[in-house]
């Protein structure tokens, strides 16, 4: 299917148009969402769900847009070489729903899932764990007050390796390009805008949820504790850490918490405020 769009097109053609088509989704459904929520007439109405009550200053919002750019630029690069893998026969990426037995779709969409799910969030972990990480990934936390923007503005390198998934995945197993590019979008890109968007209405998973990440969780990484809500989708491998917080134990973590408050004290390992 998508494979068949891009066929024939050089590599040096192939990343910039996948990336406008990338950049394009990204300011329509983030950017749609940022009037919606904060500049538009229901803004007044949504307050109410909002996690965190101070205003975003527009500064802030500013620096999301451009990391989001080059971090989209990046993801589609991933998608780019991923396509260029398949057209020139090294991995197991594949077009038609014909070419594999049909029940390898669902299968491989459960292996990407479970790849996402343990990968994303030991990526995660480790980039507040290694110093050598965490210096590509604070960038991200500059932002601790985020906005839908906020779901792709990391460091280049930090979203090429979250990112990476993309590539080496199709190596592991066969896969659909719609599957795997539907699969890893609705997990990380439209699940990680609400996560980013910081509004907790009552139709999406609550706060006390014992299993789902709802956006007060991932909302709490960045303005609270680093070190607890390291999942982008679900709380399981933040479950099996215990490194899972929610509003009922926050209080208790209290002593060991890495907070907002205590930025002054850990200068080192605190996220700046932007904007
Ligand atoms: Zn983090
Ligand atoms: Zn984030």
């Amino acid at each position: 299917m998508l494979l068949d769009l891009f066929a024939g097109l050089p590599f040096y053609l192939l990343w910039p148009v996948l990336a406008a088509i990338g950049l394009s989704w990204y300011f329509l459904i983030c950017g749609g969402l940022y009037l919606l929520l904060q500049r538009s007439r229901f803004a007044g109405r949504a307050r109410r769900f909002k996690t965190q009550m101070q205003p975003t200053r527009s500064r802030q919002v500013r620096g999301e847009i451009f990391d989001g750019t080059l971090s989209m630029t990046m993801v589609m690069g991933c998608v780019a070489l991923s396509f260029w893998f398949s057209y020139h026969g090294y991995n197991k990426l594949y077009a038609s729903p014909g070419e594999y037995p049909l029940w390898a779709i669902p299968l491989s969409v459960v292996g990407v899932f479970l790849v996402m799910e343990i990968f994303e969030w030991a990526f995660h972990w480790a980039c507040h764990r290694n110093d050598w990480l965490w210096q590509v990934h604070k960038h991200h936390h500059r932002y601790s007050n985020p906005t839908p923007f906020g779901v792709m503005a990391d460091q280049p390198v930090d979203m090429f390796i979250k990112a990476s998934p993309i590539i080496w995945i199709p190596f592991l197993f066969p896969i659909l390009d719609v599957a795997l590019i539907g699969t890893f979008a609705s997990m990380n890109f439209l699940y990680g805008t609400y996560l980013h968007a910081g509004y907790d209405p009552p139709w999406m998973p609550s706060p006390h949820s014992r299993f789902m990440l709802s956006a007060w969780h991932h909302n709490e990484h960045h303005a609270g504790s680093l070190d607890h809500n390291y999942g982008f989708f679900t709380g399981f491998m933040d479950i099996l850490a215990g490194t899972r917080l929610t509003p009922s134990d926050k209080a208790a973590k209290r002593p060991s918490y890495r907070c907002t408050e205590c930025r002054s004290v850990e200068s080192d390992r605190s996220p700046a405020i932007a904007g």
